[in-house]
């Protein structure tokens, strides 16, 4: 099977599924999201959304919106840190996009008494203003994968070992699972990837990341609002990115299917071009620190000591800095024609 087939019956299996079974980020699972390391990430973010409203109008009823909010940590900072915003929250209406139902619990549980729906896709947002955030999202989207060969592409399959020929006792790894290339062939949606590609080189593409962004876009571009995405990830897709963790650490995504998350970094690039509004893109330590990220970290220190404030100034370091995730995440703003991009994102 294509490798985007096995990562969605890996994360999103109804009975086997990654996300489907368990919550696994956190300290205590197999990953943490930067809501998860910081506060600060949700409410700067939140406020950058709040203000860009403001400077929209405020319209008196809009959608917001988060995709794939895993535990639900992000949009409760971003309800806190909102909620002294005059009219921000009478006019919202929170939509959460989550396929897993314990997540949908857990961000049930996370949110308190505040009126939330859930839906499937992002073509069930309703046609009015958006004001969107999506952290992780993409990256956990299904991905196809192909190696240049000449002017065609050969794609990356998951196929079963049959055992015999390459193990030395003629059983040792038979029903075991092994990466394959399928035979070249030209590829028109990699058509635009021959001019910056050579033989051997590795190139991703994510079939669910256009469309969605269509749908964001066209609610933006109809009636206004923005998106902010945030993940790890360039401006081209370029190299072998898919991944598995466990435990936070690499492990190998053919071994435990449905028991390690499965990511691949994010083409912005696509995600861009598949917008149909302006967009703008920075890395996150830019971002987080044109917010304001160094005021706000000041004044959460200064009622701390000792271990929580280590633990304080290192997750401030753990965003924003290069060595970290500052630079490896990327930021994306979607905002409507005519107006100018969020804050931070200037
Ligand atoms: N945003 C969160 C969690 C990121 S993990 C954070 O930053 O901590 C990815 C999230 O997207 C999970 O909630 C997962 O269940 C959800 N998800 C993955 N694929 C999805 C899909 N196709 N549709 C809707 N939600 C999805």
């Amino acid at each position: 099977m294509r490798l985007a087939d096995y990562m969605a019956e890996c994360l999103l299996h109804p009975e086997h599924g990654y996300y489907t079974t368990q919550v696994p980020f956190g300290a205590a699972g197999d990953f943490t999201t930067a809501p998860e390391i910081s506060q600060m990430f949700g409410e700067l973010l939140g406020l950058c959304l709040a203000q860009h409203w403001l400077d929209s109008g405020a319209p008196a009823r809009f959608t917001l919106a988060e995709l794939g909010p895993g535990r639900g940590t992000l949009m409760a900072d971003v309800l806190r840190a909102t909620a002294r915003v005059p009219g921000f929250h009478a006019a919202a209406e929170v939509t959460l996009i989550e396929a897993s139902p314990a997540l949908r619990a857990t961000q049930r549980a996370a949110l308190g008494t505040h009126p939330v729906t859930w839906r499937d896709h992002a073509g069930d947002l309703p046609q009015q203003p958006l004001f969107l955030l999506a952290n992780e999202f993409f990256d956990a989207l299904p991905i196809r994968q192909f190696t240049r060969d000449a002017a065609g592409w050969r794609e990356t399959m998951v196929t079963e070992n049959a055992g015999g020929a390459n193990s030395a006792d003629g059983t040792q790894g038979a029903g075991r699972l092994q990466l394959a290339l399928s035979a070249p062939a030209p590829l028109a949606l990699l058509e635009h990837r021959l001019a910056d590609t050579a033989p051997g080189d590795v190139v991703e593409y994510c079939p669910a990341a256009g469309p969605i962004m269509a749908e964001i876009s066209s609610r933006i571009t109809r009636h206004g609002g923005a998106a902010l995405i945030v993940d790890y990830g360039g401006w081209q897709s370029r190299g072998d990115t898919f991944q598995a963790l466990r435990n936070h650490a690499f492990t190998d995504p053919l071994a435990e299917p449905g028991q390690a998350d499965l990511t691949a970094h994010v083409d912005f690039a696509a995600l861009a071009q598949a917008a149909t509004c302006p967009v703008a893109y920075r890395t996150q330590g830019e971002v987080l620190t044109a917010l304001g990220i160094a005021a706000r970290s000041s004044a959460l220190a200064a009622r701390l000591t000792g271990p929580a404030l280590d633990t304080h100034l290192a997750a401030t370091r753990r965003l924003t800095d290069p060595a970290e995730m500052g630079t490896l995440f990327k930021a994306l703003a979607l905002h409507a024609p005519g107006t100018l991009p969020p804050p931070g994102f200037a």
